[in-house]
């Protein structure tokens, strides 16, 4: 299990993380929420060595790594192949095809033969329901059908954990359902997944477990039902808010 411990995050003078702790189970999609500005990217970003807080501790089942320490570039490369990050510009490459885009990762990375990694490719495409753009450049999808793409391409990684940042946030309501849907079915099927959403009715749906951020602290960390029932009025204006 992935489980973090007294993170600090500081830019300037601002405390983007203050001792922030938190589990994120396996097998389960934990959702974090929170006002603009609270910290939630800077947390997820933490969880995959794209920010690197001032002290803390990352624990990854029995690795323990010392944040305030020199992490060396293997221990991070390490988690790297572990996880994946799906950022909300989807990042495909434009000079490849779809199709090549999902098989990428799989040959260079895993070593695959091209003709294994284009046969899950084909079935990821599927499962994203883009089996008819295996062969189209990413300029001619859509945002939805892009980061579809996307998702289908770190799933090929097969990461323990998938970690996505305001999937949909660059997206019309319409394009944003279908990304949910997708998500909604690997969660499912238990891929171990952290989602930063503002989408209050999908978090009730996809999430196990809700953490909510503000100022860089953590203010609730519990069951989804717990979050949506609380009678905490912070949290009950936020929901309303935000719905
Ligand atoms: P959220 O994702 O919840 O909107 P962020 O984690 O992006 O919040 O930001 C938390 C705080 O840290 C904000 O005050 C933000 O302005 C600040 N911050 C984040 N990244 C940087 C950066 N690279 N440089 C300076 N300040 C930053
Ligand atoms: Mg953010």
């Amino acid at each position: 299990m992935l489980r973090v411990e007294n993170l600090n995050k500081t830019f300037g003078d601002k405390k983007a993380l203050n001792n922030i702790s938190a589990a994120f189970p396996e097998k389960q999609t934990t959702v974090i929420v929170g006002p603009s500005g609270s910290g939630k990217s800077t947390l997820i970003r933490s969880l995959n060595f794209l920010e690197r807080p001032e002290s803390g501790h990352y624990y990854f089942d029995d690795q323990d790594i010392d944040l305030s320490k020199r992490v060396d570039n293997k221990t991070i490369l390490g988690v790297r192949r572990r996880t994946e990050m799906v950022f909300q510009g989807y990042n495909l490459f434009p000079h490849l095809s779809v199709l090549q885009n999902v098989m990428e990762g799989p040959i260079q990375v895993l070593k695959k033969n091209k003709r294994e990694a284009a046969e899950e490719a084909h079935e990821l495409l599927a499962k994203v329901g883009l089996a008819e753009k295996a062969d189209v450049y990413p300029t001619q999808l859509s945002g939805g059908q892009a980061q579809r793409v996307a998702i289908a391409r770190s799933l090929a990684m097969h990461p323990e954990y998938i970690f996505l940042d305001e999937p949909t946030s660059a997206l019309d309501p319409e394009l944003e359902l279908e990304v949910l849907k997708v998500l909604l079915q690997i969660a499912n099927e238990e891929q171990s997944m952290i989602i930063v959403t503002h989408n209050m009715a999908f978090a009730q749906q996809v999430a196990n477990k809700m953490i909510f951020v503000e100022d860089g602290q953590i203010l609730f960390d519990g069951p989804v039902k717990e979050f949506f029932n609380t009678d905490n009025q912070r949290i009950v204006d936020f929901i309303s808010a935000m719905t």
